[in-house]
């Protein structure tokens, strides 16, 4: 079963450029979810670090900054299948209720 990717995460996996430049879309989308996970209690209670979920750290290594997920980020891409923010507090749950809701209607 693959998960639904939802379009707001579409920018996730498209890092680089043919000619190996990052994408503007993704550079703007990982100061996006540098912001968003350090904006949780769950980073400041962690002394202002996070899981990293990039392709190297697989959200399981080392606890990082913002500013060292934001560079990892950029470097490695994220790890495989992470549309869903499992590791800084997003469950499969609520996008499956958001799927829920859209067949009711
Ligand atoms: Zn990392």
């Amino acid at each position: 079963m693959s998960s639904v990717i939802p379009s707001s995460r579409d920018w996730m996996y498209k890092r680089l450029t043919q000619n190996r430049a990052l994408i503007p879309e993704f550079i703007v989308g990982v100061m996006g979810f540098v912001e968003y996970a350090s904006g949780r209690d769950e980073y400041r209670r962690n002394n202002n670090t996070m899981r990293c979920p990039c392709e190297k750290c697989k959200c399981k290594k080392l606890w990082k900054s913002s500013e060292e997920v934001a560079i990892d980020l950029m470097e490695y891409g994220f790890m495989p299948d992470y549309y869903v923010w499992r590791c800084h507090g997003e469950g499969d749950v609520s996008i499956s209720t958001m799927t829920l809701r859209i067949s009711e209607v």
